[in-house]
Parts: structure tokens; sequence; C-alpha cells
């Protein structure tokens, strides 16, 4: 008998976008863990950033495979060419073509795929081979694009201007305080018919089509919300934080990066010279711009506010016409004695430094993850997606910091920096701290994330034929 007829085959096929890319690769590795053969599925432009920027072949053994997808598709695209639906598309006309090539060509136990990568579900029902969902976003962020059908037919979408502020009773669990305004962004659009819309709409309520569905978050954390999701999805694996449950299981005090840009290391000598807590990290992620007025906006802000910081200027991280304006001198010098900026940094690593006191952020579900982990406390200025959901909660129900979504002056974005860092911070540690060791409870043994992935495994085990 041939032995490696027991061991478990998962083909991981994320969305080809940092945070989906980093949230499942740690997922690969903890399966491998458990000595399970994993096939890892990325965009050429994706398997090319992994292989310069990390380590990613030498922390697997044989039993793992960077499988890059024919076709040249960048990511690098979704923001400016084609969109988000174009990637989609361009996804669906030929990675659905080769999965099913492999998937048939390999003996595979199971898939686990991206949750807004419906295509995958259609081939692994086609050839009768079970799928698992993973959602990179948070429980309260997917519930509430689930419920976006009710907001429609109730006529609350597309939002009034006038109904910003009113909160809205479709959405079950968050009745009291989700607000218009707090919605995902593409709630806003004017069309609802926009392919943007349909995409986001039509691909989260297929999500009971796969045998499960697993969150990067953990019950502690979003229990009430989970327990919405469990009406219309009884089998959901939280095993998150994923990084903080990688952490945990390899005994380790750091991970390796998953990081598609190149490092600037340097900013981590710099914080080593800076008092515990007195630095304010800034970072809008890997995908959103800002104008350059906002930008403006947001360094007055900062310079104002007295606060030292570090901010990640992604050299992408300004759009439109005028990105190419010069700088104030005055912003420059200001930056030279009070702070510093990287083109890209180990986030994890400087959310963990005992520098940081705060965190300035877009509300991705990772950074604001990795932010809970390291009991950071936040001020949230959110963009597009997931980013208005997240933030709501961090400021309204969490209270683990302050949503200035929809708002960008200078006088704000000080005042605010320094209630976070100064006046407030002893209101927010006590929270982020509990939170905080709730969040390493749940990952190590006999926590509830530790518990679900322990299920996750031995479901994936059962699987085999
Ligand atoms: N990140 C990083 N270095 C940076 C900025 C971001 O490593 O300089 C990582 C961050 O740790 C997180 C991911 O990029 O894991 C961003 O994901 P998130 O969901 O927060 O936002 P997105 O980029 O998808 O909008």
């Amino acid at each position: 008998m041939d032995p490696l007829a027991f061991v478990p085959h998962v083909v991981i096929f994320p969305f080809p976008a940092q945070g989906h890319v980093n949230s499942m690769l740690k997922l690969a590795q903890l399966l491998s863990l458990s000595n399970f053969h994993i096939t890892f599925l990325v965009t050429v432009d994706t398997h090319d950033r992994l292989l310069n920027h990390t380590d990613v072949l030498s922390r697997f053994g044989s039993e793992f495979k960077l499988q890059a997808l024919p076709h040249g598709i960048s990511m690098d695209n979704m923001t400016t060419r084609i969109g988000v639906s174009g990637l989609f598309d361009s996804l669906n006309t030929f990675a659905k073509t080769f999965l099913r090539e492999f998937l048939v060509n390999s003996t595979v136990t199971c898939v686990i795929a991206d949750g807004i990568l419906s295509m995958a579900a259609d081939v692994a029902e086609e050839i009768n081979l079970p799928i698992i969902y993973f959602r990179t976003i948070s429980a309260c962020s997917f519930w509430s694009y689930f419920c976006i059908p009710e907001l429609i037919q109730a006529g609350e979408l597309p939002l009034k201007e006038n109904a910003m502020d009113l909160t809205l009773p479709q959405v079950k669990g968050m009745e009291d305080f989700l607000r218009g305004r707090d919605l995902p962004s593409f709630c806003r659009a004017i069309d609802l018919t926009s392919p943007d819309f349909r995409l986001v709409l039509t691909e989260t309520r297929q999500t009971s089509r796969a045998r499960g569905l697993i969150l990067n978050t953990f019950e502690d954390l979003e229990g009430p919300i989970l327990s919405q999701i469990r009406t219309v999805c009884p089998n959901v694996y939280t095993i998150g934080a994923v990084h903080a449950h990688l952490k945990a299981r390899l005994a380790t005090k750091s991970t390796s990066s998953n990081s598609l840009w190149q490092e600037d290391e340097s900013c981590i000598s710099w914080l080593d010279t800076q008092p515990p807590k007195s630095v304010i990290y800034v970072s809008f992620g890997s995908i959103a711009g800002v104008t350059r007025e906002e930008l403006l906006e947001f360094w007055y802000g900062l310079l104002n506010s007295d606060q030292k910081f570090l901010w990640v200027m992604r050299p992408d991280l300004i759009v439109g016409q005028e990105r190419k304006n010069e700088i104030p001198v005055e912003l420059e010098q200001g930056t030279k004695a009070r702070g510093y900026m990287a083109n890209w940094v180990r986030q994890e690593k400087v959310l963990a430094h005992k520098a940081i006191g705060g965190f300035l952020t877009h509300s991705g579900w990772n950074s604001t993850l990795e932010s809970i982990v390291e009991g950071v406390p936040m001020i949230c200025w959110p963009r597009f997606a997931d980013q208005q959901v997240n933030s709501r909660f961090v400021g309204e129900v969490w209270k683990m910091g302050l949503d200035i979504k929809d708002t960008c002056d200078r006088d704000i974005i000080a005042k605010s920096v320094r209630d976070l860092m100064e006046k407030r911070i002893g209101e927010f540690s006590q929270r982020t701290e509990n939170m905080a060791s709730l969040a390493k409870r749940a990952v190590n043994e006999g926590g509830s994330s530790y518990i679900n992935l322990d299920r996750l495994i031995q479901d994936i085990r059962s699987m085999i034929p």
C-alpha cells in the first residue's frame, strides 16, 4: 500500500492580493505542520514576488508546491487597468480551465479556495471533489455582505445621503450600531448593477455551497456575529488570528514574512531608539491609494500632533494626476525631526515593537487583527470594501480605537493622534490588552481557534477516499 495514500493533498487557491495571500499561506504552513501535502496556486506575478521577497520554499519541505497559473495576469492590474471585476473575469476564463485540468490529473483530497472565487466551487462540484472556503475578511464584514439582498429589498440601497447616519435593522446582530456609512463601501454605488457590486453580492451569497467556511477570526472577538453566520453556514472554522496561531504552533516569537514587496528593515533600528509606546505607526495597506490633498492633510496632522510616527509610503500610494507635485519643504523637514518613512515594512514585527503606541490604519482585516493581537489601539480611516465595517467595530463595539471614517482634516487627525497616544491611551489600553490576551488564549492549546484547526485537520483527513 502506498503510504502517501493516507496523506491529504490540499490545493489552496487565494485571490491574488497581499492580505489574501498572506493569511492563506499561513494556513498552508499550519496544515503542513500536520504533514499535509499542499499545492499553493497563485498568479505568475504573486509566484515571482513570493520567490523574490520571501523564504517561502525553504520553510516547507518537498510536500509543498508553489504553483503558478500559466497566464500572466498581474494584481497590479486590479487597481489600474481592469478593476476588480476585470481581474475576476480573467481568473474565471483561464484559471478555471487550468484548475480543472490540474485537479483531474492529480490526486487531491480537497480544495481550500478563497471564498470569493466561486469558480473553484464550480470546478470542484463538476468533478465531485470536496471544497472548503476561506474568507479572509472579518466575520462582521462577511455578515454585512451577506445581508445586502435584505437591504436592497427594504429599499435601503443604494444608500441615500441623508441615511448615512441611520442604523439598519436588516443587518441582524448589528441593528443598534451599524449605520449606512459603516456598510461595505460597495453599498455606496449608485448603480446596483455595477460589476463590482454584483460580484460581492453573488460571491458571498453562494458560500453555503462549500463543505465549510474558514474565517481568520476568533470566537471571543466576534462570537455574536458568528452565531448569525452559523444560521446560514453551519460549519464555520474560526482559526484566527492565523499569524498568531502559526507562532503558537511553532512556539516561536516571529514567523517568516509573506511580503510581496521588499521590506525596509532599517525602520526597526529607528524604532529601537524610541521610548516605549511613543510612536504611531501609519499604513494604508497594500492596495488603497490617497490623493495628494489627502496625503498632505495626514502629513500636517501627524506633524501637528507632536507625536513621533513611522509611515509606510508605498511608491504607488499617491493616486491621481497631481502625484508628481512636490511635497512642501516644511513637511520634509518636520519628518526628519519626528518621523520615519518606509516603502514597505515587516508590519507584524513593527506592531509587536515596544516603541509602537498606536496604529493609524485603513482597517484592512489583516492589519486590524495584527493590531489586536499586539494590543495596539487604532485610529481607523477606512477606504473601501470591508474596511468600513471593521472600523465601526473597532470604534463602537470593541472600543479599541477611534473611527474617523469620511473625514480627512489635519486638525481632526492631529487631535485623534494626540487623544490616542496621550490622553486616551489609558482608556484604550485596558481593552486592547484584554483582547490581546484573549487572542493569544484562542490560539494556544485548548483555545477555540486551536480546537477548530484540529477539527479542520480531522475533517480533511476524513475526506481521503
Ligand atoms: N503589510 C506589510 N507591510 C506594510 C504594509 C502592510 O507587511 O508595509 C501587510 C500587513 O501586515 C497585512 C497586509 O499587508 O498582513 C495588508 O492586509 P490588509 O488586510 O490589512 O489590507 P489590504 O492590503 O488587503 O487592503
